[in-house]
């Protein structure tokens, strides 16, 4: 919010001196500094992270040059690519969203792997998987529809996996569970363009291709799937079968990995996609994943489709 906007909104409290007054008072209180300031500061973290100063030295340097304490947290987040002062410019609000293919994919891959996190200061949009390309995707595309660039992704040696995370509360308002598919309808459905890349980042994410080329899509969410199996049909003419229950909640399950049982805590329910409508998928939707990919390639090319 403007300063101007706020003086507007609150003519009630007395003249402008004293409304900037409170302002200020209630800035010293969240110690959070205008936008604009934080981007200074944030430019440079970026040439003094270079020089190799430690957090807390360039904490200190920041706060000579402008005048305001950035927590460290904040300064290694920046440094590492995290986050930035620019995440979510240009989208303040829901309704300017713009619908676009990259924010369909984004919310597809929301809808399977995807996460979202409300911390105390920042509301948070990521992806951790193990395949690279799918986290690179899901970063150049997230960072696209913030306006900035592409999210590189980290690898986390303790899980083994990619991850790639940006803040913005916009995209999180739009994309915090539960996911509510009325309000992700304008977006996802606005042309065939963003609705392919929709499908694409949930099939990326919960996408199973077997060995013989079978694809089939695994959700927790019975109404995910109805609505990607109406919108498969109806956009693509793509036939599939389902939803069918997989695995019923607390069915003891074992995990091949550390070999210890466990009980699922959410149903989950599958569709199928019709071998028929194989060579469809692979022309109108298709995976980011590689080995996803190429075993789809390969069963088409087997059965001579391809
Ligand atoms: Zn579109």
């Amino acid at each position: 919010m403007t300063e101007t906007t706020h003086v507007l909104m609150q003519p009630q409290h007395g003249g402008e001196e004293e409304v900037k007054k409170m302002e200020n008072n209630t800035k010293m209180r969240k110690k959070i500094p205008p936008r604009e300031l934080r981007i200074k500061a944030y430019k440079d973290v970026l040439k003094l992270g270079k020089r190799g100063l430690s957090l807390t030295k360039i904490r200190e340097e920041i706060h000579r040059k402008h005048g305001v304490w950035i927590s460290t947290e904040t300064i290694r987040r920046w440094l590492r690519g995290v986050s930035s002062p620019y995440n979510g410019i240009g989208i303040p609000s829901l309704e300017l969203l713009e619908p676009s293919e990259d924010l369909g994919y984004v919310i597809g891959v929301r809808l399977g792997d995807g996460y979202t996190r409300k911390t105390s200061r920042n509301y948070v949009i990521g992806l951790k998987a193990k395949d690279k390309e799918f986290v690179e995707e899901f970063g150049r595309r997230l960072g696209a529809v913030l306006g900035g660039e592409p999210i590189r992704p980290r690898f986390r040696k303790d899980v083994g996996k990619y991850f790639a995370e940006a803040t913005s509360k916009t995209l999180y308002e739009l994309l915090r569970k539960p996911i509510d598919l009325k309000r992700i309808k304008k977006h996802v459905e606005h042309c065939k363009k963003c609705t392919a890349a929709f499908l694409r980042g949930l099939f990326d994410s919960e996408g199973h291709v077997s060995k013989r080329g079978y694809i089939i899509l695994y959700n927790t969410n019975y109404e995910v799937l109805a609505y990607a199996q109406k919108l498969l049909k109806r956009r693509f003419g793509i036939e599939t079968t389902g939803p069918w229950p997989h695995v019923q909640k607390g069915t003891t399950m074992h995990d091949p990995r550390t070999g210890k049982q466990y009980k699922t805590n959410e149903d989950c329910y599958y569709i199928y996609i019709k071998a028929e409508s194989l060579p469809k998928f692979y022309r109108h939707i298709g995976f980011t994943i590689r080995r996803k990919q190429k075993r789809l390639e390969e069963y088409l090319r087997r059965t001579g489709k391809l």
